[in-house]
């Protein structure tokens, strides 16, 4: 029997708390915890993130790895992979999961190759193989065309999950959970990158990730023109403006609202796509939305197999009218 045990996710920490993704991790790794009858720990990695700790066992970890240093202030590859190496190796979980997130990518890959086992990049759901009690790594192949489901014998299996593609538990405060200190023992001498300036995105109104509605343009919007009444149409709908990669490298919208497999993945509860075909790598960044209303003018799109309500016809006509009886029954 493998030596290895548990489920261990690394906590991303962002300006201080926990990130969203962190969360996602323990909602996940605690259902897979708990299928294999086993621990969920978490590993926090920063300097003065020990706070964090309480939270992670509220949202489900059994146990919590803080390792909490000055030299470990900002993200840096030689010092965090070291950290997380010198982690895995005490603890020897079965499984480790990071976010696809721009530390989970450069993380993940090098982790395994340090570790001799492999990882999986980019999953969008895991599951424990109820007879082998390996995981089970789903993610889309083919530029979003098919899932393909990937396990592998080595331990301990690394996988990076995408952000909102699991859901996290509510936390509980009553929660109880065993908080470890680990030295980070790194030698500064080793880090060979030091982060010269950090350059924050400028976000106007809300996030395109934590949207509730989500008003995107594709090609057909023809111009940057269109995106303004998208605009004014999200502002009614308390949402913010995507956009499919055309529009994004036409220039008329920018690139970070690009939605999709290259771009970002939006989960609001309504998603408003007009002039856009329903490209597979288009609807793999929206597809989760609750309620999808596509405005076309051709009703052969592949977005209206996609959408709940469509309407076919030229965006220059539907989207006023459509944005007038919106104000209206916003207003009532
Ligand atoms: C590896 C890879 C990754 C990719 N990643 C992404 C990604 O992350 N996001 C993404 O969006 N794409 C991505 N793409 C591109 C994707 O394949 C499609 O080309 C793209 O999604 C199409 O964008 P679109 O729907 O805006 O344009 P089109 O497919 O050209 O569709 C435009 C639509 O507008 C309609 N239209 C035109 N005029 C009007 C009008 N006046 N009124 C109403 N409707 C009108 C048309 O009928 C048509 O359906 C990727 C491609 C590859 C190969």
């Amino acid at each position: 029997m493998s030596e290895y045990k548990g489920v261990m996710i690394y906590g991303e920490v962002v300006e201080g708390k926990l990130s969203s993704i962190a969360t996602e991790l323990l909602g996940c790794g605690r259902k897979m915890a708990d299928d294999l009858g086993q621990e969920l720990s978490a590993v926090l990695i920063g300097s003065g993130v020990s706070g964090l700790a309480q939270e992670a066992i509220a949202f489900g970890a059994d146990k919590v790895y803080v390792v909490d240093d000055p030299l470990l202030k900002d993200y840096q590859t030689d010092s965090y992979i070291s950290v997380m190496e010198k982690v895995v190796k005490q603890v020897m979980p079965q499984i480790v999961l990071t976010g696809q997130t721009t530390i989970g990518r450069d993380l993940a890959p090098r982790l395994a190759f340090r570790l001799g086992t492999a990882a999986t990049m980019d999953c969008v759901a895991l599951e424990i193989d109820p007879d082998s009690k390996r995981l089970l790594q789903i993610k889309p192949v083919y530029g979003g065309n098919a899932q393909a489901i990937f396990s592998y014998e080595s331990d301990p299996q690394v996988a990076t999950v995408r952000a909102k593609a699991m859901a996290p538990l509510e936390p509980d405060a009553s929660r109880k959970g065993e908080v470890i200190t680990i030295e980070a023992g790194v030698d500064p001498a080793t880090i060979r990158t030091k982060v010269v300036e950090k350059v924050k995105e400028e976000v106007e109104g809300i996030r395109l990730e934590d949207a509730a509605v989500v008003v995107s343009g594709g090609r057909g919007m023809g111009g940057v023109e269109g995106f303004k009444q998208l605009e004014e149409l999200a502002k009614v709908l308390k949402g913010a403006v995507g956009a499919s990669r055309p529009a994004c490298d036409a220039g008329w919208w920018p690139d970070t609202s690009q939605v999709g497999l290259t771009g970002k993945i939006v989960t609001p509860d309504f998603y408003v796509a007009v002039g856009i075909s329903g490209s597979s790598q288009h609807m793999a960044g929206c597809s989760s939305a609750k309620t999808i209303v596509a405005i076309n003018k051709d009703s052969e799109a592949n977005i209206f197999r996609e959408a709940r309500y469509g309407i076919v016809g030229d965006w220059k006509k539907v989207l006023p009218a459509f944005i007038q009886k919106v104000k209206e029954l916003v207003s009532e």
